[in-house]
């Protein structure tokens, strides 16, 4: 079981999920921070798939009243992350194993695009600046002998940062609302990277090298093939790693 009351504000939010201003019109500011929160909490494991939703409990964790609470929870229902039933109230959305699998599929397709639309649309000073700040960023961490829990969450934002690059330079609104809604759902997230070895960061990492040079040399459908399978290691990278649940069940 675990602590929802260890929900902070503080809790990183980075995710291409998450980021961003994407939902700017859903409602008032209080809504939209603890509707983030909650989207965290579900996506990162804090709440088991079919869990049911204590808003009282919820509520205390995310220190406002019920009435924002209950805003979030309606808000995360739209997106398809919470249920809602009348008798029962909201409860957290299973995802059967293939609708995950699918959702890396989609994703490895649409990010794949991503590369190749930024490789036909060359990259402004600024697009080539903040990848290679991310490539530099992920050395740094890299560098270390060992990987510890810190190293692994700085570099998950250094891996959305990457991503999130990619995205930009694509310069196609409708491709990175479609990313957003691929990384909506437990199990199809970066926020697995936690679970990672330095081997597995590392090989991970030497993709984005290459992609950066496929890009901004032109070669989009290389850089596009390549994205593809970046991402769809990622679901067959989960086997080795049974502390992650989701991967468990769509990984035997
Ligand atoms: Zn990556």
């Amino acid at each position: 079981m675990i602590d929802h009351d260890a929900l902070s504000p503080t809790q990183e939010g980075g995710d291409a999920a998450s980021a961003g201003g994407v939902d700017a019109d859903r409602g008032s500011p209080r809504s939209i921070s603890s509707a983030d929160r909650v989207r965290e909490a579900i996506l990162s494991g804090e709440f088991a798939p079919g869990e049911r939703i204590n808003e009282v409990h919820l509520s205390r964790a995310l220190g406002v009243s019920r009435t924002p609470t209950r805003a979030a929870l309606h808000a995360l229902a739209a997106e398809g992350l919470v249920d809602y039933a009348r008798n029962r109230g909201f409860s957290v959305r299973e995802f059967p194993p293939q609708a995950v699998l699918d959702a890396y599929e989609i994703r490895a397709s649409l990010e794949g695009l991503a590369c190749r639309f930024a490789a036909e649309r060359g990259l402004s000073d600024a697009q080539r600046e903040a990848m290679h700040a991310a490539l530099r960023d992920g050395d740094a961490v890299l560098d270390h002998e060992e990987l510890t829990e810190a190293d692994l969450v700085a570099y998950r934002a250094v891996n959305v940062a990457f991503h999130d690059a990619i995205l930009a330079a694509a310069q196609n609104r409708m491709l990175t609302e479609a990313v957003r809604m691929t990384l909506n759902m437990p199990g199809s997230t970066h926020r697995h990277i936690v679970s990672f070895t330095h081997r597995d960061v590392r090989r991970r990492h030497d993709d984005h090298h290459r992609l950066l040079a496929l890009i901004d040399g032109g070669h989009g459908w290389r850089a596009e093939l390549l994205m593809r399978e970046h991402v769809l290691g990622l679901a067959l990278m989960g086997r080795g790693h049974p502390e992650s649940a989701q991967f468990r069940t769509i990984v035997r």
